[in-house]
């Protein structure tokens, strides 16, 4: 495995300042959920410059697009995300430009490997919109996009730290909901008695919720913001707004702290007398991380560079829509630190600007190589991808992780590319 490793460290040597120019100009054009189009179109043109056959506005997205290399009839499906998507305010300060920048580069290094030392096999690279809020994955997963790949990987966001090192980190599974509160309006001086008040149903809500939080688990999370249309001290509100975010470690646990949330959501419309209309929005499933793609990752991240990896004692906090992909077949998202002044973290100014300097360049790359050689793993060795898939059968095998792969394999099943 020392030459493929060549092989791929070479390719992407030669490629760059091709890919750092890539990751920059993402940078250099920060674009929210599903507004991505200048990535779409600089990422689709550089994957179609390098002979992948490409599809723009993939699946009715406008800016996801697929970009497929095939050697041979046969062989295996190994599929890589790329993300694009950026913070309102803070730009990239999730480092999304790394993330598509690293997909581009297992791509490429992943097709030369395959062609130098004659293994047959495909490569899917998706761009993924909306990974922040809008769940793009799971879109393009109802539709059909990862239906072929035997795996999926991809590069994460990556974690500020001092030292080099890989993590396989898990996610929380996330549901968003809104409630709508609908009251009367009214003279706040002249007959406040007639109004009907949302704003105080928002308020009464949240003080449920804020006392709800005490009594949740560590991993546990619910955070929200209210909003309303046309308020003025002197009128009773007639209408309020509050969005929130669950979380929980599994999609069982966070069923359960979702109907907790929302008889407090309830509580604000029966103390008021506010009709309310709860709506529920995207769900993104815990990250499973499978442990044997893990294992060869480790070993030659150790062997070749001398980076340790580490599972995290600590529970996730964070959540992706990789989460959901990781449900329905074999995906590794492993985090590697880049030097972050300050110890910026994620989702801030300071690391917006730490996701453009070299040194994280060469960290992402550094994965990016290493991800390559797993995937190249699964291609040539079918007695490793077998065990891949038995590690995904067994971490599946829980009884509320099985109601959730039912489903989203019935959805697998009826769609169509
Ligand atoms: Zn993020």
């Amino acid at each position: 495995m020392t030459d493929v490793m060549r092989t791929i460290e070479d390719t992407l040597h030669e490629l760059d300042s091709e890919l750092r120019q890539l990751s920059l100009d993402i940078h250099d054009h920060p674009e929210l959920n599903f507004e991505e189009r200048y990535a779409h179109d600089r990422l689709t043109e550089l994957m179609s410059s390098h002979g992948f056959n490409v599809t723009r506005h993939y699946l009715g997205l406008d800016t996801a697009w697929r970009a497929e290399f095939r050697r041979g009839t046969r062989g295996r499906v190994v599929g890589v995300n790329a993300e694009m998507d950026a913070l309102p305010g803070i730009g990239h300060g999730c480092g999304h430009n790394l993330v598509a920048m690293a997909g581009v580069g297992i791509a490429l290094a992943l097709r030369v490997a395959l062609e130098k030392h004659d293994v047959p096999g495909t490569i899917i690279l998706l761009g993924t919109p909306a990974e922040e809020s809008g769940a793009g994955k799971q879109i393009l997963l109802e539709r059909g996009a990862y239906k072929d790949m035997d795996v999926c990987i991809m590069y994460v966001p990556p974690s500020e730290g001092e030292t080099e090192e890989i993590g396989f980190v898990s996610s929380l599974a996330l549901q968003s909901l809104s409630v709508e509160y609908f009251g009367q309006p009214a003279h706040a001086g002249y007959a406040p008695w007639d109004g009907v008040n949302a704003l105080d149903a928002a308020f009464v809500a949240y003080t449920g919720v804020s006392a709800l939080r005490q009594q949740i688990r560590p991993e546990q999370r619910v955070h929200g913001v209210i909003s309303g249309r046309d308020w003025a001290p002197n009128v009773i509100p007639d209408y309020s707004k509050m969005s929130w975010s669950v979380r929980a470690g599994a999609w069982d646990a966070l069923e359960i702290l979702r109907e907790r949330v929302v008889r407090c959501l309830e509580s604000g419309a029966s103390a008021t007398g506010c009709r309310h209309e709860v709506t529920l929005g995207v769900r993104y499933l815990d990250l499973r991380q499978n442990p044997v793609l893990a294992e060869d990752l480790t070993l030659i991240a150790k062997q070749h560079y001398g980076i340790p990896s580490y599972w995290p004692s600590n529970p996730a906090s964070a959540s992706t829509d990789f989460g959901n992909i990781s449900h329905v077949l074999p995906a590794l998202h492993p985090i590697f630190s880049i030097p972050s002044p300050n110890n910026a973290k994620n989702h801030t100014p300071g690391f917006a600007r730490a996701a453009r300097t070299e040194a994280a360049h060469t960290a992402a790359l550094r994965t990016a190589a290493l991800l390559a050689h797993t995937g190249f793993r699964v291609h040539a060795d079918s007695a490793f991808c077998a065990r891949v898939r038995e590690a995904y059968e067994a971490g599946m095998a829980g009884p509320a992780s099985r109601t959730d792969r039912v489903g989203l394999r019935a959805a697998l099943a009826t769609t169509t590319a």
